[in-house]
């Protein structure tokens, strides 16, 4: 079953780029596997995906000892400053950094590790009083002061878009997401003096949305159900 809504998928980014006139490479699969067990993500593996993405550190921790070196790790979730530490070693990408404070951490436990560790800042681009992330408006400020701090750098943002019933309905936010990234992306380089130039990573998209975001620039996707089933949080992984 895993294998076919695999390809599904595959065949849903596919056309989704076609649609936008975007090369395929641009965009990279996230299997959002949380609560699922670890012979599930095996099977994902075996079926060619590397990049698995999780939103409590615990779960991630004990993922990553049991399964292949060679996966990358996105840490999706909202990530608490005490917790920094236990991932900072272990991640690809952290993508729902919404606070000064938190970029801090990450830079000082990156700092303690000899990294330098990408991250995405998240924009709460429904202004939903529910969701984290940074307002829309206060968005260019913040990344304006994350991307100075030493071992970290900021790789461009990422959204939970609010759930709707036709993924039609968040075509205008994706696209406001684009613009924004562009925006923050020129004003950085702008102040960088030709330093580090700064990337358009843009995650967002769900397995209700992706195909709209794709359409509209994303370079991440992350989708659980649409390749694992339904998750159920009586019983966790
Ligand atoms: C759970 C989760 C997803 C995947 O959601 P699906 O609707 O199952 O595809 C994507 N992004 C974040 C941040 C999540 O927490």
């Amino acid at each position: 079953m895993i294998t076919e809504n695999l390809k599904e998928v595959e065949a849903n980014i596919q056309a989704s780029c076609d649609r936008a006139g975007r090369d395929r490479k641009e965009v990279t699969l996230i299997a959002v596997s949380k609560t699922k067990p670890v012979e599930m993500l095996e099977e994902v593996y075996a079926a060619g995906i590397r990049d698995f993405g999780e939103n409590k550190v615990q779960e991630l921790v004990d993922k990553y000892e049991q399964l292949p070196k060679d996966i990358k790790w996105h840490m999706i979730g909202h990530l608490q400053t005490n917790k920094v530490k236990y991932i900072i070693d272990k991640v690809a990408l952290i993508h729902g950094v919404d606070s000064l404070h938190l970029a801090e951490e990450i830079s000082r436990q990156a700092q303690k590790h000899d990294l330098t560790v990408d991250i995405l800042m998240e924009v709460n681009i429904g202004n939903e009083d529910t969701k984290f992330g940074v307002r829309y408006e206060d968005a260019a400020e913040l990344a304006k002061q994350i991307a100075q701090l030493p071992n970290v750098c900021l790789k461009g943002l990422m959204c939970i878009a609010p759930y709707v019933e036709n993924p039609e309905n968040n075509r205008t936010l994706f696209s406001k997401m684009m613009q924004l990234n562009v925006d923050i992306t020129s004003e950085l380089l702008d102040n960088s003096e030709g330093n580090t130039l700064p990337n358009m990573e843009l995650s967002m998209g769900m397995t209700g949305d992706y195909q709209v975001a794709v359409e509209e620039g994303a370079t991440y996707v992350r989708v659980g159900t649409g390749i694992f089933g339904e998750r159920d949080y009586t019983k966790r992984a």
